[in-house]
């Protein structure tokens, strides 16, 4: 989520300093070292933000997973959920700062955000995009998340030539999920064992 409003909140950025990551005060009482190694393991996939330090801090809006504020170089995760933080919150977070107003090298939006950080590393398939529209449930996921972040890679080759690589992108989604399951014999079919056993012979 971005939220493009600009906080007057520096007071409070008194949290320990990291390699490039500083926590603020909040965040630095409340993150476990996961979540701390997890941030530092996601940032490390963004080369283009080394050269200045990234403060992350603390969100408690309720259904609120992450914010970002670009132009501070800021993200907020929200520790207070019911599972961990996952690294695709981080990674969509941190996509925002690569988005206007942050650097600006990459399209501004949320299908764009989400797009850009499946296709950045596998590290952030660890939960299904929030805004990229994808036809199948949170538990089957990680069964398609290979193929969704290769399209994903795919869309933004397309871009370079086609503008309209996200209407192409959600075509690619579209027939993926609609082609007929693979078949998948049974543990008891016959004709399966059969070909298991002359295999053997
Ligand atoms: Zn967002």
């Amino acid at each position: 989520m971005f939220d493009g409003s600009t906080r007057p909140e520096v007071s409070c950025y008194r949290g320990t300093a990291m390699t490039q990551v500083k926590l603020t005060a909040p965040m630095a009482a409340v993150a476990t070292p996961e979540l701390v190694s997890r941030v530092e393991q996601a940032l490390a996939l963004f080369p283009e933000l080394s050269d200045e330090r990234v403060t992350v801090g603390v969100t408690a809006s309720r259904g609120v997973d992450g914010l970002a504020y670009p132009s501070e170089r800021l993200i907020r995760l929200n520790p207070y959920r019911r599972r961990m933080v996952t690294y695709f919150t981080i990674g969509h977070e941190l996509t925002h700062l690569v988005q206007t107003p942050g650097l600006g090298l990459i399209p501004s939006g949320e299908v764009q955000c989400d797009i850009w950080t499946l296709a950045r590393d596998p590290l952030f398939l660890d939960e299904k995009p929030c805004y990229l529209d994808i036809d199948c449930d949170g538990r089957s996921w990680r069964r398609h998340a290979g193929a969704v972040r290769k399209l994903c890679l795919n869309a933004i080759a397309v871009r370079e030539r086609n503008r309209r690589y996200i209407v192409w992108l959600r075509e690619q989604l579209a027939a993926y999920f609609n082609r007929p399951e693979p078949y998948q014999p049974g543990l008891f079919d016959d004709s399966r064992l059969t070909t298991a056993q002359q295999a053997l012979e």
